[in-house]
C-alpha cells in the first residue's frame, strides 16, 4: 500500500494536509487500496469504471486509447451505501491502454500504464471476451509478468459478456471456461469472471472479490469524495471528448485540450477558457469549421456537462492552438499535464 502522498501531480497542495482520512468509527475489519484497471484499448476500462464509480469521470469513446491520464475513482462501500458488501475504500487508477509504442506518446501510454501496476495493492485486468486475446493482450499480459512477477493479485475480468451468445443449461460451465482459458494461459494465477461494463453483470461480484483482496486498512478519503483529480483535468477531457465526437475524422491523438483559465466568477458563474491544440496549421480549418460553426458545436456539447461539473453555469471560451509535432515533444507533453510518476 503505497501513501497518496507519494502520488505527486494528482493531489493540491492543500489536499495533502488532508490525506489520510482517518474515521475512529470504522470497523476493524475495513479495508483499502489502490486497484489498477489494466487491459488494451478498448476493451471496456473507461465504461466499467464509470459504472462502478455511478458517475462519469473516465472518457468513454469508440475510438481506442481516449484515456491517457491516470484517473482515480474512489468508490468508498459502506453499511449503509452497500450492505451486501464488505465496508472498504476502494482507489481505482484507470490505466491508458498498453499498446506497442509507435512514436513518444504512444511510449509514454505505455511508461504509465506499466508504472501504476506496481503501486497498486491489486490488479483488474479487462480484456474483451467475444475476441480470442489479441497481440495487445499478449502484450498486457507481458507486462503484468514483468512488472508484478507474482507479487500482486490479478483478477481477469472477461468484459462484454452481453455479447456472448447465451449458454444452454448443460454447457454454460465449461462453455465459459473455454472462454477464459486463452486469456488465462497468458496469466494462469489470475482468478476469474465474467462481467459487463454496459448491462450491469457480475459487478457486485467483482467489488467482492476486489475488497477480499486488499490489505486492511482505513479510509484514505472522506466518503464522499470520487475523485481527487482536479476539476481542471476533468473539464479538459469533457471538452476534449466533445471535440472527438464533433471531428470523427481526425485521429485523437492529435488532439489535446489545456484549460488555462477556470474561475469561479460567482454562485452561478464559471469562467472557462481553453485551448483546442493541434498539429498542422491545416487541421486548423477543420476544428473552427465554417465561420466558426464547428468549433461552436464543440463548445455547445461540452458546455452542459462542464455545467453539471462545476454546479454552476459555464462561459466558456475556446481557442484553437497549433503547436507542430507537440506529440513528439517530451516538454511539451509535460506542460500540456501529461506528467509521468516520478518515483
Ligand atoms: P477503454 O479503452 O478500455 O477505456 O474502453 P471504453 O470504456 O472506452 O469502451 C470501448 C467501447 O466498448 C465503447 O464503445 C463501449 O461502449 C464498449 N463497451 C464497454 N463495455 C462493454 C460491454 O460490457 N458490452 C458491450 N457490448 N460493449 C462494451
Ligand atoms: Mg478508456
Amino acid at each position: 500500500m503505497i501513501h497518496p502522498s507519494e502520488w505527486p501531480d494528482q493531489f493540491e497542495d492543500d489536499e495533502l494536509d488532508e490525506a489520510p482520512f482517518f474515521d475512529d468509527s470504522l470497523p476493524p475489519d475495513h479495508r483499502s487500496g489502490f486497484v489498477a484497471v489494466v487491459g488494451r484499448p478498448n476493451v471496456g476500462k473507461s465504461t466499467l469504471l464509470n459504472h462502478l464509480l455511478g458517475q462519469k469521470i473516465a472518457i468513454v469513446s469508440p475510438k481506442p486509447q481516449t484515456t491517457r491520464n491516470q484517473l482515480l475513482g474512489i468508490l468508498t462501500i459502506s453499511p449503509a451505501s452497500q450492505p451486501e458488501l464488505p465496508p472498504a475504500q476502494i482507489i481505482f487508477v484507470d490505466t491508458p491502454g498498453i499498446h506497442e509504442p509507435h512514436h513518444k506518446l504512444g511510449q509514454y501510454l505505455v511508461e504509465t500504464a506499466l508504472a501504476a501496476i506496481p503501486d497498486a495493492d491489486e490488479v483488474v485486468w479487462l480484456v474483451d471476451a467475444s475476441e480470442p486475446p489479441t497481440a495487445e493482450d499478449r502484450l498486457v499480459a507481458k507486462a503484468l509478468h514483468s512488472s508484478l512477477a507474482g507479487t500482486i493479485p490479478v483478477l481477469l475480468a472477461l468484459n462484454k459478456v452481453d455479447l456472448l451468445p447465451l449458454p444452454s443449461s448443460e454447457t454454460s460451465d465449461s462453455g465459459e471456461d473455454d472462454l477464459a482459458q486463452p486469456f488465462l494461459d497468458l496469466y494462469p494465477a489470475a482468478e476469474w469472471l465474467f462481467v459487463s461494463a454496459t448491462r450491469g453483470d457480475n459487478q457486485t461480484e467483482l467489488l467482492r472479490r476486489i475488497i477480499h483482496h486488499l490489505p486492511l486498512g482505513p479510509r484514505y478519503f472522506p466518503e464522499d469524495q470520487v475523485t481527487d483529480q482536479q476539476t481542471r483535468f476533468i473539464a479538459a477531457e469533457f471538452i476534449r471528448e466533445a471535440a472527438l465526437s464533433v471531428l470523427r475524422q481526425e485521429v485523437p491523438h492529435a488532439l489535446a485540450v489545456w484549460v488555462n483559465e477556470f474561475k469561479r466568477r460567482n454562485e452561478k458563474m464559471t469562467y472557462i477558457s481553453a485551448d483546442v491544440v493541434i498539429e498542422r496549421e491545416s487541421q486548423k480549418a477543420i476544428v473552427i469549421g465554417e465561420k466558426g460553426k464547428t468549433l461552436k458545436k464543440i463548445g455547445q456539447i461540452a458546455r452542459p456537462q462542464l455545467e453539471d461539473l462545476v454546479g454552476s453555469q459555464v462561459y466558456l471560451e475556446l481557442w484553437v492552438k497549433v503547436r507542430p509535432k507537440w506529440r513528439q515533444k517530451e516538454e511539451e507533453l509535460r506542460r500540456l499535464g501529461y506528467t509521468t510518476h516520478e518515483k
